[in-house]
């Protein structure tokens, strides 16, 4: 299976690498001149990615013709993997989880209160969604 961030390096322009982990590149949603999109790989390999300018993850998803789905390791989709994820997560990387969780949950209602229909997959990913903030809330009270 591809790594997500396979996915997304391929189809930006002006990658550099700033760091392992870490590139920034040409935000694909608006006229970029610079680099204003910093793309971040997550230790459990989802992709984070967030324009200067102010592009929302949506749009620069759509800019490259990819679902916010595939920002996450396949793996991860079914559902069924909260409880061995949380058990071998530090503190910062439940943080970090639950930071990119969150901001999918809330890019999901945002689009579902602009009228547009989630995909089957987003709408897979939110129920898997739910059950990691879930999962590790449950790890941090054992
Ligand atoms: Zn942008």
């Amino acid at each position: 299976m591809t790594a997500p961030i396979d996915l997304v390096l391929p189809r930006l322009e002006k990658v550099r690498r700033r760091q392992p982990g870490q590139w920034s590149a040409k935000c694909p949603a608006h006229g970029d001149r610079t680099a204003s999109l910093s793309v971040r790989e997550a230790p459990n390999g989802s992709v984070l990615m967030n324009c200067f300018a102010g592009c929302c993850i949506e749009e620069i998803t759509a800019a490259l013709d990819l679902q916010l789905a595939d920002l996450f390791p396949p793996r991860e989709r079914s559902g069924r993997e909260p409880q061995r994820i949380a058990k071998v997560l530090t503190a910062g990387q439940a943080l970090e989880i639950l930071d990119f969780e969150i901001l999918f949950a809330a890019t999901a209602s945002a689009n579902m209160a602009r009228g547009m229909t989630l995909t089957e997959a987003d709408h897979q990913r939110l129920i898997t969604c739910a059950g990691r903030i879930g999962a590790i809330a449950r790890e941090v009270k054992s």
